[in-house]
């Protein structure tokens, strides 16, 4: 048998790759959290205000949220026992997604089993050969992963620049592309910024494209009760593919598609992150169906955030932060070069605050940050006591 010439260690590759990563100082280093995730929490043993979770609403330690898993464990057991199409789809399953239909004001509505397993399981199925993909260029990884999935051909518009996609489907029309999809964040998860949705679907009309929103970063926290994007801009009906997430606002875990009763029948029979992966134990799509519950008829949760993300911004643009273009709870305080971001988490966790730093790649070199998140569970006091710890470290490294 001929043999090459190239060296192959399977085992040693995995170790030089992860020490590189550590002498690069890009290694994750996971923190440990003995408590649920709340607005306090034990985090690597001790108690620090919680600061980087996106529990927006405090709904995982909700007694509603949390009394729907434990009857639903009684009634269907722990698990589901299959993948949806075979035998895994309970009544309970059937329940969230009438629910879910019902407060997103859609005909109908698919879950999976994460918004990852929705974005990669279901872009690749709607644009294939012959066809287009549009997306912004900061679009979540679980995005650009379903892209990369697609037979499509495929290109970005300027970071929420309607004029670019303008450009970008006005080029497109000189060739003759089948479909032409454009998927957009609608909340992005660094900056908070908010996607221009309302002139992309506009625009997607002019052009007959597909529209597919990620709200993941929307649910729960834009629009009135917290229905999303769409309700923000007032477009309800008009984005072809609202896709969103349980994991963020609502407090469980869990992906999911609304949109038309013709949406969810495609998906369902082409999307294999569906067809081919278990189903969620009953327990989760009950906590998520309460949840939704508690967010549409308890509306103090979402306006205990709003009014806390105001007052935590106001706070930091009283201190002399930069506080970036964020028009969400998600809130990135830019503090320059990777390092000083980095030391500033940490000398935040002493002061018992827990925000994590992001840094490049994610973010451009000079443009770190601690991105912080609000929550509806956080009083007064404990967003004061995070202030003056943003004060003393942010003049401590000379950032203010
Ligand atoms: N889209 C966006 C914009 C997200 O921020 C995330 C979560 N990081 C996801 C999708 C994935 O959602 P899930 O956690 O349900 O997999």
């Amino acid at each position: 048998m001929a043999q090459s010439n190239v060296k192959r260690d399977p085992r040693s590759f995995l170790r030089l790759e992860y020490d590189r990563l550590v002498s690069e100082d890009l290694d994750w280093r996971i923190r440990i959290l003995a408590s649920s995730s709340g607005p306090w929490t034990i985090v690597s043993g001790k108690k620090v205000l919680m600061l980087c979770s996106n529990n927006y609403l405090n709904l995982t330690n909700h007694p509603k949220v949390k009394r729907a898993a434990l009857e639903a464990i009684e009634k269907f057991g722990a698990g589901s026992g299959s993948v949806r199409p075979i035998a895994g789809t309970m009544q309970a399953h059937v329940e969230l997604e009438k629910a879910l239909a019902k407060y997103k004001r859609t005909e109908s509505s698919l879950v999976y089993s994460t918004g990852f397993a929705a974005n990669a399981g279901l872009i690749p199925q709607l644009a294939g050969e012959g066809d287009l993909i549009i997306s912004d260029e900061l679009n979540h990884g679980s995005i650009i992963d379903g892209v990369r999935l697609s037979r499509a051909e495929r290109t970005v518009y300027k970071h929420r620049d309607a004029e670019d996609l303008k450009r970008v489907l006005d080029e497109a029309e000189l060739k003759s592309y089948k479909q032409i999809l454009i998927v957009t964040d609608g909340v992005f998860s660094m900056d908070g910024d908010i996607a221009p949705a309302d002139d992309i679907v506009k625009l997607a009309a002019q052009h007959g494209a597909m529209t597919y929103i990620d709200d993941a970063h929307g649910d729960g926290v834009l629009g009135e009760a917290g229905r999303g994007i769409t309700s923000h801009f007032r477009i309800e009906g008009k984005v072809d593919v609202e896709m969103g997430t349980f994991s963020k606002a609502f407090g469980v875990v869990g992906g999911y598609i609304a949109g038309s009763a013709d949406l969810v029948n495609y998906a369902l029979n082409k999307s294999r992150t569906w067809l081919l992966s278990g189903s969620h134990p009953a327990s989760v799509v009950a906590s998520c169906k309460a949840a939704i519950d508690v967010v549409e008829h308890e509306p103090e949760h979402l306006k205990a955030l709003w009014e806390n993300t105001r007052y935590f911004k106001a706070g930091l643009g009283n201190l002399g932060f930069d506080a970036g273009a964020s028009e969400t709870p998600i809130t990135p305080v830019i503090v320059g070069q990777s390092s000083t971001a980095r030391k500033m988490s940490e000398m935040l966790f002493d002061e018992n605050v827990f925000a994590l730093p992001i840094v490049f790649p994610m973010v451009a070199l000079d443009k770190a940050r601690i991105r912080t998140i609000m929550n509806s569970g956080h009083s007064k006091a404990d967003l004061d006591f995070a202030l003056q710890a943003f004060g003393k470290t942010g003049k401590a490294l000379g950032v203010i």
